[in-house]
């Protein structure tokens, strides 16, 4: 079983209308948004005609983003409340 086929299993439980992850979507400095383009293991961030954009669905809560960000381009992040976010299944 690929790492893949193991993340599929995962169950997301979206905290809709409450984002538990904001962005800078006007931030623009390339290599800051390529680190998050390339390290984002559920590949949530994406660039769409030079501006950044993020979808908090599918975020597997590992930080990576917040760490490599250093505070530039993440402006809020936390859990997501209650019973919300991911199940993991198999790793
Ligand atoms: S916490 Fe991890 S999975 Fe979620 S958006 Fe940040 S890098 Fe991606």
């Amino acid at each position: 079983m690929t790492v893949d086929d193991k993340l599929g299993l995962d169950v997301f439980y979206t905290d809709e209308g409450k984002p538990h992850i904001e962005i800078d979507e006007g931030y623009e400095v390339q290599r800051d948004i390529d680190k998050l383009l390339l390290a984002c293991p559920a590949g949530l961030y994406a660039q769409e005609g030079g501006r950044i954009t993020f979808n908090y669905e599918g975020c597997l809560e590992c930080g990576t983003c917040r760490v490599l960000s250093g505070g530039k381009i993440v402006t809020s992040w936390n859990h997501p409340r209650g019973s919300k976010g991911v199940e993991y299944r198999e790793g």
